[in-house]
């Protein structure tokens, strides 16, 4: 599962993961923080990698 570490995400910028995700599985809420859909998401890593912050990790 893909999730947002929020510790690390600033949640103060619009999020340009939103371009990157192949699904369009990443929105982001009224507070900042993206939000991943997870009836879209197919766990690629994109998202992962290409977060400036590092904020986006995979659980197992
Ligand atoms: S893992 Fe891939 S499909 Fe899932 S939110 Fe990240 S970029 Fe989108």
């Amino acid at each position: 599962m893909i999730v947002v570490d929020r510790n690390k995400c600033p949640h103060d910028h619009r999020c340009p993961l939103m371009d990157i995700c192949p699904e369009e599985a990443i929105s982001q809420g009224d507070d900042g923080y993206p939000i991943i859909d997870y009836t879209l998401c197919i766990e690629c890593g994109i998202c992962i990698k290409r977060c400036p912050l590092r904020a986006i990790k995979q659980l197992n």
